[in-house]
Formats: C-alpha cells, structure tokens, sequence
C-alpha cells in the first residue's frame, strides 16, 4: 500500500531555529555532517542486524553496506543504506519534531561553541548536519515493517514535505543537494578525504562513488573502511606485522615504533584502544603524539590530549570509548571523571608493558632504553604512582657496554660494597676516574643525562635502598691502600699557592695507582647541586662562575709526589711550577678549562718541554 497524498508540514517553531543555529555553531567543523549522515546509516544496519541476530528479522544473508555517491552534475552528494529504514511514525517523530527546545535554551544561555557541539550531539542533531552544506535534503526511507516508501524533502527554511515514494529495498537515502555557498563539498578528493578521516573504521562497509568517474572501475567494488580495525581484535589474535601496518596506516609514520600496547578494558571502564610508543629517527626529531578517538568506531577527533596524562604524550594510538558521547567537547572531556578512569588505566597499562618488556623480553628493552629512557625518568618523576610500578625496570647502562637493573647491579657488586651504584655523568672527562675504577674491579654505570641527576635523586629521596655516588667523589675512597699516610704540611702549601686558592681542602691518601698523584673530588652534594643549577639555568654551566668547592686527594705512594717532597726544599720554583701542572692536569679530569686556564696551561707547558 503507497501513500499517495503530498503531506506538507512545518517542522515545528523551535525547529525553524535549526538552520541559523546550526550554521552559526557549527560553521568550523562542517565535514563532520558526512559523519553524522554515515554514522546514521551504519546505526541503521547495525539495528537491524541486531535484530536478525535476535530472531526477529530474517535476512536471507543480506549483504549490508552502505553507498555514498557523488554527483556533481546533479549537485547532490547521496548517502544510501540498507538497514532499518523509518516507518511513517518514526520519520514523524525522529525526523519532523525534535525536541530542541532545551537544546536551544542551553544554547542561548551558554554562549558557547564548544558546549554548542556537544549539545547538537545530545539532542540528536546529526542528521539536520546535513543543512550545513545543503539548501535542501531529500530522504527517502523504507522500514524493514513497512511495505512502502515515504519521501520526504526539507529546505533551509523548516518547511517540508512528504509523499510516497517507489523504494523497493529496507533503508534510508539521504539526498543532499549541496548549495553554491559549499561547493566545495562536490569535489572528489575533499569527499574523499573526510570519508578516510571519519568513516575509515566503521562497522559495515562503505562504499564510493563518483558518478562522474568512469576511470575507476575497480573503486566500486572495494570498500574504503576497515569493518573490523585491529583494537576490536584479542591481542593473542595480532601479529607484530598487524601492528605496525596498522601504525604506518593510520600515523603515515615509517619508522618503526618502540613497543605498542593493546587495551582491552571491560567493565567498568569499557574502552577499547591500541597505543604505540614512538621512536625518532635522531635527536632533533621532536616527539608529537597523537590519540584519535573513535566512538564506537566513528571517529571523533585526533588530538585528544585530555584522555592521556601530559607525560605520555608522545603516544600515538586510536581509543575506542564507547562512553563518551559522538560529539564530545574539550570541556566536557577535561573534568569528566570517566575520562580520568581512561587515562589512569593508560598510566597503569604502559607500566604494565614496560615491566613486561624488562621481565620477559630483555633484548628488546635494551634495545629501546636509550630512547625509552627519559620519558622513563620524566613520567616516574611527575607520577609517583608510576614510579612505584616500573621502578624495579631501571636499567642501569655501563661503561662496559653491560645493561642492568639496579637490583642486578647490587647483586653483581655484593662482594664489593653495599647498596651503591657508582656513576659516571661525562664517559670523556671523567676517563681517568673510569678505568680506575674498572681495574679495581667496580661497574661503573653511565647516568649523563640531565634528567639522571634528578632521577637518582627522586629514588633516593623516596627511599631507595641503593645510594648513587659519582666517581670523582668521594667515592673514590674505595681506590686507597689501608696502609698508613704521612700528611706533609709544605705539600699543602705547595697546592693552595699552585691552585690560587688558599682555602683548597688538601688531603692526603695512599692510592694502589702509584702513577697517579692527585685526584680532585668534589662531594656527592655538590655535585647534584651542580647538575641542578645546569638544569634549572636551561644553559651551560659557565665554568668559572661557581665556586666549586674541590678536595684535592695527594697520593703519598705517587712516584711524582715524592719528587715534589724533595724539590720543595732544593728547587722551591720548580717545586712551584709542577705543582701547579699536577693541579691542572688533575683538574681536567673534572672540568673543562676556562680559555685563560688553557693558555696559561700551554705556556707552562711548552716551558717544562723546554726543560727537558
Ligand atoms: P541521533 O542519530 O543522534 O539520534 P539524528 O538526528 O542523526 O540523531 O537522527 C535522529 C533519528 O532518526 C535517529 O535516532 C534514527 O532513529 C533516525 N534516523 C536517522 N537516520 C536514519 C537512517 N539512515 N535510517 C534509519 N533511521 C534513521
């Protein structure tokens, strides 16, 4: 039975306000109407195929998809589907009245865009999306109850009518007859482009077409989407080759990422996401992250930064949440206690893999520390929850090549000292220090990098077991002899003059390594203190302006200070000058020189040569 009357109507007074509205509110964000039109037609199959699944349809094994067709000669851009379709009721009452009133109120009150998309969102506006960029919309639809078609068509003013139409099959046309103003909206490529942004995950396949295109024969019988993306899928069902084609798909990014991790939280939570570490080619690449996020595989935005904590950043992946509404805002997102939920679990969830990874797939974590290393450090310094979780997953890398927890680290050393890990901060200057402590046999780890310092410093405050000492501290104790020193007053006097500073703590220690005469140390305290100042100062260190506090260790068993014991009384001047080369030689292995410092250090030099 068809309807044959015309049926005119006015869609109803708050709903006159729609098209103003929505083209006020939404004017920045118009490609999203595509969405809404193909999100509607997905949810459409998507009902009815619940509803064969429960018995109450049969579907002969349809095969559901959705068509959208570009007509650029007619001016129309046409989404079709084959789902539920509207009976002349619902078309009434889901099409014809909304009720808007409390949207508008919220509107008008809340001067504000960003509530404003949200809002259209709530009160089902989607589909009327479509007069952003339309001056009239055709939809003709067939209920899978019904055994006639109903047309209906609207233009911008409100007004519409209705009538009976010829559709043989269940579903829903949406004709959009695109305006002048948004021509834009008949090109290929942007149709093209918003259908990849938005529609590239949806549950039932979409297929394109450019009725103008005759070329591109093949593209009808290929969908454009993936029906079933890879965070729907069990992890045990993914390969790593599934991973990474997916991230180079979806992040147009080659370089290979450090590790990803799939979530799959159920209730309470329910979202579902795969996120990926990424890596950088070199040092000047910068770490940009981004999450897309998808509303049940529609996606809905991608630079959610609320939904991940400031210092996992750097991820890049997709999150499928179900619970937040399609068209979410950044304010309703930023303190929604759900959204908080998310992004804790994402704290626990890299921890979890980090812990895995250093357990169970050590060659791979080496592999990455490197790069793995400072956000590491950053994440465990601004969450001291993920601290605790990964802490155990530090690895220390050593002068030797080795990587070690700090835990295997303690274990190798047990024999040796208790509970401290000695530490290089600069591989080159502190060489000297290095292989000393080497050939006694001590591991030596490297923790040069700025955040280390503040790292090492964190673990102790928060009650480490292990304590850090560098080695040009006064950690170079464990290289003395036990045997006795003979403290010698004029070698004192000799270094204060030779360094310029009177108040230069001198001491005196009888080392194993006889070839080496002075060590200048400087304590553990000061020398964080230091790392700090050259953290916080956001520059170089200028070397000559900290009063650096030095101890200048005089090795009694050094065959060059016994010489200098014995020229102090006969050569005063000689005496003078080689301490003055010990005093600087020593301090190269703790600092750079100053440029007055060098060229006084080459003259003197060049002297002694002269001696020869
Ligand atoms: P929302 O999708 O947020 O509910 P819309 O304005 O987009 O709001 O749609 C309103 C209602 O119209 C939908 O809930 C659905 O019942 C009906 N509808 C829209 N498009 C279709 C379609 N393609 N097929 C069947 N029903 C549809």
């Amino acid at each position: 039975m068809q309807e044959n009357s015309i049926k005119k109507g006015g869609i109803s007074v708050e709903t006159a306000h729609i098209f103003p509205i929505i083209k006020k509110w939404l004017y920045s964000e118009k490609d999203i109407f595509l969405r809404e039109i193909v999100s509607n037609a997905a949810d459409a199959i998507t009902k009815l195929r619940r509803l064969s699944s429960l018995g109450k349809y049969e579907d002969d094994n349809e095969s559901y998809e959705i068509k959208v067709t570009l007509d650029k000669t007619a001016k129309t851009l046409t989404v079709s589907d084959n789902g539920i379709g509207m009976t002349k009721e619902e078309l009434e009452k889901y099409i014809c009245s909304i009720a808007l009133s409390g949207a508008l109120d919220f509107i008008e009150k809340y001067d504000d865009k960003d509530a404003a998309n949200g809002i259209i969102g709530h009160f089902g506006l989607g589909f009327y999306s479509s007069f952003m960029v339309s001056d009239k919309v055709e939809l003709i639809t067939r209920s899978y109850i019904s055994n006639s078609a109903i047309h209906w068509e609207c233009d911008g003013s409100g007004a519409y009518e209705t009538s009976a139409s010829d559709r043989s099959c269940h579903g829903t046309d949406v004709i959009m007859h695109i305006s002048d103003d948004e021509s834009e909206y008949l090109d290929d490529a942007k149709i093209r482009g918003i259908l990849d942004k938005y529609c590239s995950f949806m549950a039932v396949p979409i297929y394109y077409v450019n009725d103008d295109d005759t070329s591109d024969a093949d593209a009808e019988g290929k969908a454009i989407n993936d029906t079933s993306p890879l965070w729907l899928k069990n992890a045990s069902d993914c390969s790593d080759e599934e991973y990474a084609e997916f991230y180079k798909k979806v992040f147009l990014d080659y370089k290979e990422p450090l590790f990803h991790i799939h979530i799959n939280a159920d209730y309470p939570l329910n979202f579902k996401g795969v996120l990926y570490f990424p890596s950088r080619k070199s040092e000047y690449d910068s770490y940009e992250g981004q999450i897309k996020l998808f509303y049940n595989q529609v996606f809905v935005a991608d630079d959610i930064k609320e939904v991940i904590p400031e210092f996992l950043l750097m991820l890049k992946g997709v999150l499928d949440c179900p619970e937040l509404p399609l068209n979410v805002s950044r304010s309703y997102l930023q303190d929604n206690a759900y959204v908080k939920k998310v992004a804790a679990h994402i704290v626990k969830k890299v921890a979890d893999k980090i812990c895995s990874l250093c357990n169970n797939d050590r060659e791979k974590y080496k592999k990455i520390w490197p790069e793995l290393k400072v956000f590491f450090e950053y994440a465990a310094l601004r969450d001291r929850k993920f601290y605790d979780r990964v802490k155990n997953c530090y690895l220390l890398e050593l002068t030797n090549g080795e990587y070690m927890t700090v835990a295997e680290y303690l274990e190798d050393c047990k024999d040796k000292h208790e509970s401290i890990v000695y530490y290089s901060n600069d591989r080159s200057i502190q060489a000297q220090y290095i292989s000393m402590f080497e050939s006694e046999g001590y591991k030596v780890a490297l923790l040069s990098h700025q955040l280390d310092t503040q790292y090492i410093s964190m673990c102790e405050a928060n009650g480490s077991s292990e304590k850090y000492k560098r080695i040009d501290s006064e950690a170079t104790s464990v290289l003395r002899t036990d045997e006795p020193v003979a403290e010698d007053h004029a070698i004192v006097e000799i270094f204060k003059k030779a360094s310029g500073n009177e108040n230069l703590d001198v001491k005196f220690e009888s080392l194993r390594d006889t070839s080496l005469p002075c060590l200048l140390t400087l304590s553990e305290e000061a020398s964080r203190m230091e790392e700090m100042m050259k953290l916080y100062s956001g520059m170089g260190l200028d070397v000559g302006s900290l009063p650096t506090e030095y101890t200048l260790i005089v090795n009694t068993k050094a065959h060059l200070i016994n010489k200098l014991s014995s020229l102090s009384s006969s050569q005063p001047e000689k005496a003078h000058l080689m301490a003055k080369e010990i005093y600087r030689l020593s301090l190269m292995s703790q600092r750079h020189m100053t440029s007055d410092e060098l060229k006084d250090f080459l003259k003197d030099s060049f002297d002694i040569l002269g001696m020869l």
